[in-house]
């Protein structure tokens, strides 16, 4: 009995025990928290204002000093005025300098960093507008809106497809000092892409070809309208690789011009745009598009084959995207058949799938020839070569990391991943490719194929 007591009261005691040290643990856990949290604060102030002051030295009081000489006596504006959202949605007015481009213009900016209604890294800068914002925007209004921002970033490079509250909410999950750093550095690169938002055309017109220039929504909604108007189309990608190969095969050229769009994959095409001057609205490729297209496919009921790729793959890619977005796989099948006596069993198996949209990917030029090899007699309404997408999709060959796409180094990455085959296309493919965007810019566009492309 005695010992039952004992027994009892010394659990008691242990619970107390522990309870207390639990509640002490959880108390001294906060006290951490808080003390990190204000010390990388503190530590991210300091980095903010060191590079207030290196810019404001270096770089503002300069041309300060010499717009103060230029233009005060033409009678012209040193500043304009820009209102933009500030932190907890309200107004901020931001100078920029009059009459610069994007760059330079926003200079003044970083004086904010010393009064710390910007941040070196935060969420986007949007302009103010003077309407009750979304409930979302509410909430992304809480983080300081920043010179640097991910959204930024993914535009200068071409990449922000998923739009901007999405990338928003992505980077205040991800926000840590660390996160912001590793931001800030990646911003130094991508500055090369970036341009002012100039207006666009919608032709870009490269080594003769004519290219789309669209945002990844745009594309959805041609594909869209095709299928709901079941007007056939075949939609190309062309990466520089493939603007090298439609130099010297003229079966593949003529197959891209045939076309009813094409469109620019990669760093090396929003180069081109910049350096041809016309700006790229987007860098769209068949592997960022896949999720998009399956959305809309998944809503609007229509079906997927895949056709391509090493045994096996194109009916992993299949089970993955189906249990993904939910959309109808109508059939899947490898691209290692002899393409000269089976093509017509795989057009029977594609048109009795009843599929509306076929995705090839045998790589380029093989799929953009055999698309319009057969075309006349292919049943789906889209038709889009997509290269080694499968292989990406099924888990086979891994993509480079988000960050490396941002800061336009894909490439380097796939050359990591398979030197053997690679090295050629990117070492030797990037330099020459751009050898012939600034041939085409010098000669003109009224040169024939033969002579731009020696
Ligand atoms: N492929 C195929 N049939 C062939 C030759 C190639 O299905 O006769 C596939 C190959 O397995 C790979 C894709 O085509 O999945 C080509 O990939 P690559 O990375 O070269 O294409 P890219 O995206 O670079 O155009």
């Amino acid at each position: 009995m005695i010992a039952g007591s004992t027994a009892k009261e010394a659990r008691k005691l242990e619970k107390r025990l522990t309870s207390r040290s639990k509640a002490r643990r959880g108390w001294q856990r906060r006290l951490a928290f808080a003390v990190s949290a204000a010390l990388s604060e503190l530590i991210v102030r300091m980095i903010e204002i060191s590079v207030a002051l290196a810019v404001t030295l270096i770089a503002f009081v300069p041309v300060l000093l010499y717009r103060f000489a230029v233009r005060l006596p033409a009678g012209k504006p040193l500043f304009a005025k820009r209102a933009v959202f500030g932190r907890l949605g309200k107004p901020l007015t931001l100078l920029t300098f009059d009459g610069l481009s994007d760059g330079m213009a926003t200079l003044p900016w970083f004086l904010e960093l010393f009064t710390g209604r910007l941040a070196l890294a935060g969420t986007a800068i949007r302009e103010w507008q003077p309407s009750a914002p979304a409930p979302e925007q509410g909430y992304i209004s809480m983080v300081k809106p920043g010179i640097i921002s991910l959204w930024s970033i993914r535009q200068s490079s071409r990449i922000a497809h998923e739009g901007r509250e999405a990338t928003e909410w992505e980077y205040i999950f991800s926000k840590h000092p660390v996160y912001d750093f590793l931001l800030i550095l990646r911003a130094l690169p991508a500055m090369l892409f970036s341009e002012s938002q100039a207006a666009s055309s919608e032709i870009f017109e490269l080594l003769g070809l004519k290219i789309d220039n669209m945002t990844m929504s745009d594309a959805i909604r041609m594909m869209q309208q095709a299928l709901a108007e079941k007007r056939q189309s075949a939609i190309f990608f062309v990466n520089p690789d493939c603007l090298n190969q439609s130099v010297t095969d003229r079966d593949y050229r003529e197959a891209l011009t045939s076309a009813d769009h094409i469109l620019p994959d990669g760093i090396g095409l929003v180069i081109a745009g910049k350096l041809l001057g016309t700006p790229l609205l987007e860098n769209i490729n068949g592997t960022d598009m896949l999720p998009f297209l399956c959305t809309m496919a998944a809503a609007e009921k229509f079906s997927i084959f895949l056709l391509g790729g090493k045994p096996g793959r194109a009916e992993m890619t299949g089970d993955a995207i189906a249990q993904n977005y939910g959309v109808t796989i109508a059939g899947a099948m490898h691209g290692y058949f002899d393409h000269e006596k089976e093509s017509n069993a795989v057009i029977e198996a594609i048109n009795s799938s009843k599929a509306s949209i076929l995705l090839v990917a045998f790589g380029a030029p093989l799929q953009e020839k055999w698309i319009v090899r057969h075309r006349a007699v292919l049943r789906p309404t889209i038709l889009m070569g997509v290269g080694g997408l499968f292989d990406f999709y099924s888990g086979n060959i891994q993509r480079a990391p988000r960050w490396m796409r941002e800061i336009g180094l894909e490439w380097v990455y796939r050359i990591m991943q398979e030197p053997g085959r690679m090295w050629k296309r990117y070492v030797v493919g990037n330099p020459l490719f751009l050898y012939r965007v600034m041939k085409w810019k010098v000669l003109g566009r009224s040169l024939n194929s033969d002579t731009y492309g020696t």
